[in-house]
């Protein structure tokens, strides 16, 4: 591999622990900070190219929760999401992982078409604001 090959896919693997580490499902913007600290010359095109690229080969994933932002998450196993009304917070649901890929073939089952992949956003209020208002 030559040497701008490699630093391109050390950039690129820096990008992806950085968004591992994270559990926020951060936007480009977000991320590009975080992977500032370590790559200080590396530009905001870099970050959003590379994590486009981890996108396409299904290393991570986009998720639109409609604010107008794409965030992104590491997780690629279909699992929930639970977007906090109060604090904005984008959350994984860990409890019952399976309910997603249940759901995905009742749907199947009941339907013509063919289902790969489901994106569910439930809204509310998470456990840290609903501990600040008690
Ligand atoms: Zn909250
Ligand atoms: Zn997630």
């Amino acid at each position: 591999m030559s040497e701008t090959k490699l630093r391109y896919s050390k950039q690129r693997e820096t990008i992806y622990e950085v968004l591992k580490d994270d559990c926020t499902h951060p936007s480009v913007d977000a991320i590009y900070t975080q992977v500032k600290k370590r790559i200080p010359d590396i530009s905001l095109g870099t970050v959003y190219r590379n994590l486009n690229l981890l996108a396409d080969n299904k290393r991570i994933n986009r998720l639109d929760i409609g604010d107008g932002v794409i965030h992104f998450d590491a997780r690629t196993d279909p699992h929930l999401h639970m977007v906090c009304d109060e604090c904005g917070l984008i959350q994984d649901i860990v409890c019952h992982d399976s309910t997603l890929l249940e759901l995905i073939n009742k749907v199947n089952r009941h339907s013509e078409h063919e289902i790969h992949s489901a994106d569910i956003i439930f809204h509310g209020t998470c456990s840290h604001c609903l501990k600040k208002k008690s």
